[in-house]
This record gives structure tokens, sequence and C-alpha cells, in this order.
């Protein structure tokens, strides 16, 4: 997918006339780690993060002469680094079907994600099954359904308020039946009601693991990014409720930073299997630490 026009990074925001001058260089003294460490918190990155990626590019280079081309390769090494081990593809387990759970606040990108990864491994020669487990929202399962289309993918529903558990479980009877590769099941994003939420994932859980004990195979969490640092308190909040295995972050293509992505890495280490960068369905992109980190820096 064209990601489009390339956001202006973070010491291009900030140094922008300055990139274009004759490379002048600066002496790396505090006053110069303390405006870096206020850029990267700026970027979303949050200030534990922040403070450690500017610590170790300081590590012996404190009085160095830099230019800030140099600063900025760097920078993008020292992030990298971070994102390397967390960027990893949806793992694809031999068992059929595999189980994918996707969970995430109302909003965040699950129905189009959910269609998206559908439409990816379709063309990978996958059968695909999905599941509208968001039973109490009428229009998601429109949406779903909407997406299951245009990924050319059946889409189960069952009636509006009715138990997503027992959806799930007709889901999963329905794609080992049809020898199917992969069942992705959506679900609710209400966080207003915590309680309620946990015991009907929970529910979901129990339920498919009397067909399959080792289902869900993977719990997805999709993540928007122009929450900001929201997005660390809502992978908290599913860490407790659920059993995350790893991360999609949403609306990368629009004003977000995505230095969230850094602080995700640094402080859970969950894998980042795919960003969204729009709404069309080719608009997921497998996630690559070094253009990632070229991108943020700018
Ligand atoms: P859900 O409530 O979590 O299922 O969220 P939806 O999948 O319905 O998405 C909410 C809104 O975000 C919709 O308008 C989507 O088109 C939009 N959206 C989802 N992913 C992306 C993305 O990667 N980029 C952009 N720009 N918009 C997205």
């Amino acid at each position: 997918p064209d990601p489009g026009p390339r956001k202006p990074g973070l010491l291009g925001r900030i140094f922008g006339a300055e990139t274009k001058a004759a490379e002048p260089r600066r002496v790396l003294d505090d006053e110069m780690l303390e405006s870096l460490e206020e850029l990267l918190i700026a970027s979303d990155m949050g200030v534990d993060t922040a403070l450690r990626v500017s610590a170790n590019l300081a590590e012996g280079r404190m009085g160095r002469k830099l230019s800030v081309s140099e600063i900025k390769t760097l920078l993008a090494a020292e992030i990298a680094r971070i994102m390397e081990p967390v960027a990893r593809p949806l793992p694809l387990f031999p068992k059929k079907p595999q189980v994918v759970l996707v969970v995430g606040v109302n909003g965040s990108g699950k129905t189009t994600t959910i269609g998206k990864l559908a439409s990816q491994f379709r063309a990978a020669g996958k059968k695909v099954v999905i599941a509208a487990g968001d039973t109490f929202r009428a229009a998601a399962v429109e949406q779903l359904q909407v997406w299951g289309e245009r990924a050319g993918v059946p889409v189960l529903t069952a009636p509006e308020g009715s138990d997503p558990a027992s959806l799930a479980f007709d889901a999963l009877k329905k794609a080992e039946a049809e020898g199917a590769d992969l069942l992705m099941i959506d679900t609710a994003g209400r966080l207003q009601n915590r309680a309620d939420l946990m015991e009907e994932l929970a529910k979901i859980v129990r339920v498919i693991r009397k067909i399959d004990a080792s289902a869900p195979h993977n719990t997805l969490l999709v993540l928007d990014a122009t929450t900001g640092q929201n997005a660390l308190s809502q992978v908290e909040v599913f860490r407790k409720i659920s059993d995350v295995s790893g991360l999609v972050m949403t609306k990368l293509d629009g004003t977000a930073k995505g230095g969230v992505l850094v602080a995700l890495a640094d402080k859970f280490g969950l894998p980042i299997h795919a960003i969204g960068v729009g709404e069309q369905i080719d608009d997921l992109a497998p996630f690559d630490p070094e253009e990632f980190a070229q991108a943020l820096v700018g």
C-alpha cells in the first residue's frame, strides 16, 4: 500500500531549517540532551522511554560535536533497536482452525483490522471465518458483514443482544466442520463496564476451550495510534482482562506521531503484528522497525 506523503519526523519538525543548512555541528551537552528528551516526549514516547533513549544516545558521546544528521542516525538506530524484537507478523500455527480473538476499545479499528487481515490471509490461500462477537452493537455486526463481503470471507452473526460466547462456540464448530484455517472472533469493546467485559471475554475463552483446549491461539489487541499515551493504559487494562498475545496499531497514516509504539515496545515487549495505514482493505502493513524509526526521526 502507498503510505502517502511522509510525515515530517521528530527532528525534521523542530530543526527543519537547520537540516538544510551546511550541517552545523553542536556539542552534545546537557542542554542539547534536554531538548532531545523534550522532542521524544512530544512524539508520544512517554517520559520513561524518552529518557532511556536519550541516555543511550548520550552514553560515551557527551562533549562530542555532532551534526543533526548524525543525531538522527543515532536516534533512529536506538529506536530501531527497541523495536526490532517486537516486529513480528501474526504467527500461523499448523493447528486448524487457528482461533484469533480480537480485542480493543470501540473505535480502535477492530472491525477494519479483522477485514484487512481476513483479506490478506485469503489472498495467501487460507480459508478464513469471522465471528461477529460484538452482538450488542448492531452497527458493528453490519460493518463486519460489509468487510466480510469485501474480503470474500463468511461472517457468522447472532441475533442482537445474544450471548457472544455461544456465537463463538458455534463459529468454532462451523470453522472446524468446514476445514477453515483461521477463525477470527470480534469482541465487544465497552470499557465502561470492565467487570462485564472481563466476564464476557472469559466466557468466550472458556466455551471455545471445550472444543479446543489450546484456543484462542492469539489474542490480538487493536490500538488506535491517535489516542497517544492512552494506548499504554489500554494495554494495561486489556492485559488484566484477557491474555493479550500481540498488538495491531491502527491509524498511523494520520497525524499520530507514533512514538507511543516505542513506549509500548519498551514497556511491554508485546509483538507488533501489523500497522493500519488507512481505511481501505489493503491498508494494513507489516511493522518494519527500520522504516518506522527513520520516519519517526525524520
Ligand atoms: P471498532 O469499533 O474497533 O471495530 O473500529 P472500526 O474498525 O469500526 O474503526 C473505527 C474507525 O476508524 C473507522 O472509521 C475506520 O475506517 C477507521 N480506521 C480503522 N483503521 C484505520 C487506519 O489504519 N487508518 C485510518 N485512517 N482509519 C482507520
